[in-house]
């Protein structure tokens, strides 16, 4: 690893390697340094803990971040580098600083709320618990971020300057490509999260022909989206249960996938494939507000499917659930009812009200549709438990449960590989990150064998000269 500085380009891994989170790419040559995601470790202890280690370079010195879009594990340690001092600027792509705007506060909400629960547990060292940002830390990290239009030539002073290029995933996110004239012309291209070719809402990933290094997102490298009619399969569930009288519950992330799955709904509708007179609760104040989001950029993006609008997330039977006697009030339901509510893997929030509500029901279903993470309530009711404990309490899992994988933000390996069989020159060197190491290793033997390029898995604080 090399120390010393020979003038040219440097880049350091500080996260997302060898797991999916804490995404932190530090580029730098002899005058500046810039930082390329700012996300949060998330999941197991060990990984969370490396939120509190210092950073090996002061934050102050850090001249700006560019953030590939507004997902936590990309952005939600930013809040922590401005309440360390940083007063350079954060890029993004205008969408990605808005879905920010309510992302990063409510990631600030969140440690407020898991510190004061490890105080009342006596979990922590600190007595109380410390958040590692508060809501008052992310409001305050708000006006740092800039938006950048896509596809122009942004300088970034000091030699280097950066374009965003679509990237699909989610709304905002983008490639982000960097150039760098000292002491000589070299191109990185980071992937951030990349996105599916066959995707609901959105198009697939712009096509880059050539690039020097590239550092690229593996997290489904070994994985295959299962084919199915989607829209077939949300019908048969929706009409079964209500025939049933019974209610869908579906646990969904905020962002995206809530959007999809009104979307869906909303062809189904249209197809008159289901009744038009099943209610649809959106039960999630950050859910509107990014339906919101979404509904604004519906045209101005180039991220969207054609034919998709500002009224493609428009439902006429869509109720909008924004206080908690509202929220409850849908636990005494008399009628079938869609029900779209938060945490998407059922970490916490309202649906925990609404699954002890209709969980020992036979008639309800429950609908997975998004990642799992272990030691999470959704991983259990995937893995078959037939009782999950909720407030303290054991509730009986009588409903239908339907876990749908299709639909997924991130490419598989053959969107992947598709995309990378673009390049018309192989890189000088490919990095693969944001990956557990069976989905990496998978997707750097199949890009040794059929492209032949120099692959390279760094680890945690590994370091590269780009030459
Ligand atoms: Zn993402």
């Amino acid at each position: 690893m090399t120390k010393k500085h020979s003038g040219g380009l440097k880049l350091q891994f500080l996260g997302a390697t060898e797991t999916v989170t804490g995404s932190k790419f530090l580029l730098y040559n002899a005058s500046a340094k810039y930082m390329i995601d700012c996300g949060l470790f998330q999941g197991l202890k060990e990984l969370r803990l490396r939120n509190w280690a210092p950073m090996p370079v002061p934050v102050v010195d850090i001249n700006s971040v560019i953030l590939t879009h507004a997902h936590i594990d990309h952005s939600g340690y930013f809040p922590v580098f401005v309440k360390q001092g940083f007063r350079g600027r954060a890029y993004a792509s205008a969408p990605t600083v808005e879905l920010c705007k309510i992302l990063l506060p409510d990631s600030g909400f969140l440690q407020e709320e898991d510190a004061a629960f490890a105080t009342k547990k006596g979990y922590s060292k600190h007595i109380p618990a410390l958040p590692l940002y508060t809501y008052n830390d992310a409001m305050a990290a708000l006006p740092f971020l800039s938006a950048v239009a896509d596809n122009k030539a942004f300088d970034l002073g000091h030699g280097i300057s950066m374009k965003l290029i679509p990237a699909g995933h989610i709304l905002g996110a983008r490639f982000v490509h960097i150039t760098s004239k000292i002491p000589y012309q070299r191109t990185v291209l980071f992937s951030g999260d990349m996105g599916r070719y066959d995707a609901v809402i959105s198009k697939g990933p712009t096509r880059i022909k050539e690039v020097d290094y590239i550092v690229m997102e593996s997290t489904y490298g070994n994985k295959l989206h299962p084919e199915e009619n989607i829209f077939d399969r949300f019908a048969r569930i929706i009409n079964n249960t209500a025939s049933r009288n019974g209610k869908i519950l579906i646990p969904s992330f905020a962002v995206g996938r809530t959007q999809e799955i009104i979307y869906i709904i909303k062809k189904l509708q249209e197809a008159k494939r289901i009744p038009m007179d099943i209610p649809v609760f959106l039960n999630t104040p950050m859910g509107i507000n990014a339906t919101a989001i979404y509904t604004k950029y519906a045209q101005a993006e180039n991220f969207f499917r054609d034919g998709i609008d500002e009224d493609s997330f428009h439902l006429p039977n869509l109720r909008l659930v924004k206080t908690q006697d509202e929220s409850k009030m849908l636990n005494n339901l008399d009628h079938p009812a869609i029900i779209l509510s938060a945490s998407g893997m059922m970490s916490g929030g309202r649906i925990l009200h609404h699954l002890k509500a209709y969980g020992p029901d036979h008639n309800s279903t429950l609908v997975l549709v998004g990642f799992q993470a272990a030691g999470t309530r959704g991983r259990a009711i995937l893995d078959g438990a037939k009782s999950i404990k909720i407030h303290g309490l054991p509730v009986p899992l009588n409903c239908q449960i339907e876990s749908i994988s299709s639909i997924s933000a991130h490419g598989d390996y053959n969107d992947m590989m598709k995309w990378l069989s673009g390049f018309t020159k192989p890189p000088k060197k490919i990095f693969l990150v944001h990956g557990e190491p069976e989905q990496t290793n998978a997707l750097a033997e199949r890009i040794r064998e059929q492209l032949k390029w120099e692959v390279v898995i760094p680890r945690y604080l590994d370091e590269f000269d780009l030459d």
